[in-house]
């Protein structure tokens, strides 16, 4: 990584990739829609390019570059090469005097099938508690069961055995959070409810294929069922199932640390954030599963209705890491906006006026959420609250209150769009956004501008949302994919255990890297160059946990995307 970091900062030749590609032509390199903007950048002075056909090297399209600006985030002067002119299907690649050549991309209806497929299959290879293996596809990707067993943690209330046994690996580790947890399995049941026409038929190759149920739901119901399991007698939800400290880079099998169910650390031991999480997502999970399985939507929204009530009499027990515990936290002040989305996805679910009148009180206080230019997250879901209140509109829906849901998310989303294409890399991205995760921050402009378009269909939101794929895939100032084994120039190094402790050459495939992170709170991040732009701030290490680590939150934001430009 730091000779790649040498050569962009200090060479003022030709960068050259590991192929001879030009690096410093960035663009997506799985490709791009034959109806929408195909936008390249170079990076190097140049004045034109052109498209060239890669089975026979014909000239395709020839164009003259645009003026240089400065991104002042990545530091790069940038130039703009527009090909959107160019609608013919075919696999192309850029050629630009002076400069060099891109890789390759395609132009198809289908472009991102396949990206969809892998992005959404890598929840497969996240399974937790069965044997996985991808198959024929990607031989050598398998390791037998895992973590078989659980017990109480003291700090659960409980002691003994609890044989919590499923759900996905969380991250690069293998801990399973309830509260990550519903971010990332709600995000999935909506990318079914508002995209299930394209995704109806896609098969992703798991032990349930072919049982009726279409399998973005089989794979999400293999997160469900252990999230239902984390739920007490009481209805509340312990907060995490992880050992005490993360293990060392082994494979899932070899992780014999004790899987430990983890609670507050006094009465009620349970907390609200994680309950009402569950609430929220068994709630819509009661809707989804109906026409296929309705004893499991039944379960699912009997356990909503708990978690609901248990959420009423404990409003706001916060948890924090346990003494001893050095396993991922996901600690957060406020249970209230959580308790929101649980109160608007009951509703929808059920029409049952109680959860109508909890949600429309405390719509004043979570109204402007919608304005801040930040998008949904682990921490705050209160737009997924207020979203599905105006995607899910019933009768007996305040009206007043769905326009103004659709008014305040038009605004924010065009006011996404116009910086988004101001940005010299038609990024969404805020100088203030790279932090950890920076790349599920993309993701998740994605997916707000995506939401958007269902709210108030505006055919810029989805160019802006398209835009903040492109910059995933390649069209960022490493000219990398960020994810695995998707494209000519993927990330090769994740912070992910199976990765780096199974015995094939590349990365377990279809997972999205956390991305740049001017935060660097890890070793490697540190020992990068001071003064580097935040953009910048990446190495493609598997030691960069907290720029280089996958997560099934990003992930979802991900499939979701991806979902959204489907044919
Ligand atoms: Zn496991």
């Amino acid at each position: 990584m730091a000779l790649l970091l040498t050569v962009f900062i200090c060479s003022p030749g030709p960068a050259r990739g590991a192929e001879g590609k030009s690096t410093q032509i960035k663009l997506d390199e799985v490709g791009y829609l034959p109806g929408s903007e195909k936008i390249a950048m170079v990076t190097a002075p140049a004045k034109t390019f052109e498209v060239k056909r890669a089975s026979d090297n014909e000239t395709v399209f020839k164009g003259e570059l645009g003026p240089v600006s400065l991104d002042a985030d990545a530091g790069d002067s940038v130039q703009i090469a527009d090909f959107s002119k160019l609608r013919e299907t075919g696999t192309y690649y850029l050629d630009v005097p002076g400069v060099g050549q891109s890789w390759t991309f395609s132009i198809r209806p289908d472009v991102f099938s396949r990206t969809y497929y892998l992005a959404m299959r890598a929840f497969y290879g996240q399974r937790c508690g069965t044997a996985v293996d991808l198959g024929p596809e990607f031989p050598g990707y398998t390791h037998p069961a895992c973590h078989l067993k659980g017990e109480f943690h003291p700090s659960s209330g409980k002691q003994g055995e609890r044989d919590n046994i499923g759900g996905w690996h969380d991250a690069g580790d293998y801990g399973r959070y309830v509260v990550n947890s519903g971010i990332t399995t709600g995000t999935v049941l909506w990318t079914w409810e508002i995209f299930g026409a394209k995704l109806e038929g896609i098969k992703l190759n798991l032990p349930e294929s072919g049982n009726g149920t279409p399998d973005i739901l089989n794979e999400a119901r293999w997160n469900l069922e252990w999230m239902l399991q984390m739920q007490d007698d009481d209805g509340g939800a312990w907060h995490k199932q992880a050992s005490e400290h993360f293990p060392g880079f082994v494979m899932p099998e070899d992780d014999h640390l004790p899987s430990e169910v983890i609670g507050t650390g006094q009465p009620p031991y349970k907390s609200t954030c994680a309950t009402a999480d569950l609430a929220a997502v068994a709630a819509i999970a009661a809707r989804v599963y109906a026409p296929f399985d309705a004893k499991f939507a039944a379960r699912n929204l009997d356990a909503a209705r708990k978690a609901w009530l248990w959420s009423e009499k404990f409003p706001n027990v916060t948890f924090r890491n346990p003494p001893g515990i050095s396993t991922g936290e996901y600690g957060d002040d406020s249970c209230a906006d959580e308790r929101l989305w649980a109160a608007a996805e009951l509703w929808r679910t059920t029409g049952d006026g109680t959860y109508n009148e909890y949600f429309l009180r405390l719509y004043p206080d979570f109204r402007s959420s919608l304005d801040a230019p930040a998008p949904e997250g682990w921490r705050n879901v209160a737009p997924m609250g207020l979203w599905t209140y105006a995607l899910g509109a019933r009768k007996g829906s305040d009206a007043a209150v769905v326009a103004d849901i659709r008014k305040r998310t038009a605004q924010a989303a065009q006011a996404i769009v116009e910086r988004t294409r101001k940005n010299p890399y038609r990024v969404s991205l805020l100088a203030k956004d790279y932090v950890w995760g920076s790349n599920g921050v993309v993701a998740n402009y994605g997916m707000e501008l995506l939401v958007a378009n269902a709210l108030a269909p505006d055919p810029s939101f989805v160019e802006a949302a398209l835009d903040n794929l492109h910059y995933l895939l390649g069209r960022n100032t490493f000219s990398l994919s960020w994810v695995t084994q998707v494209g000519a120039n993927p990330y090769r190094h994740p912070h992910h255990r199976p990765s780096g402790a199974d015995k094939n050459p590349e990365p377990w495939p279809g997972l999205l890297s956390g991305g740049p992170n001017a935060g660097r709170q890890d070793d490697v991040l540190k020992k990068l160059p001071a003064g580097l732009p935040p953009a910048k701030v990446y190495a493609d290490d598997q030691g960069s946990y907290a720029s280089n680590e996958i997560a099934i939150n990003w992930q979802a934001a991900l499939v979701f995307l991806l979902a959204g430009t489907l044919p």
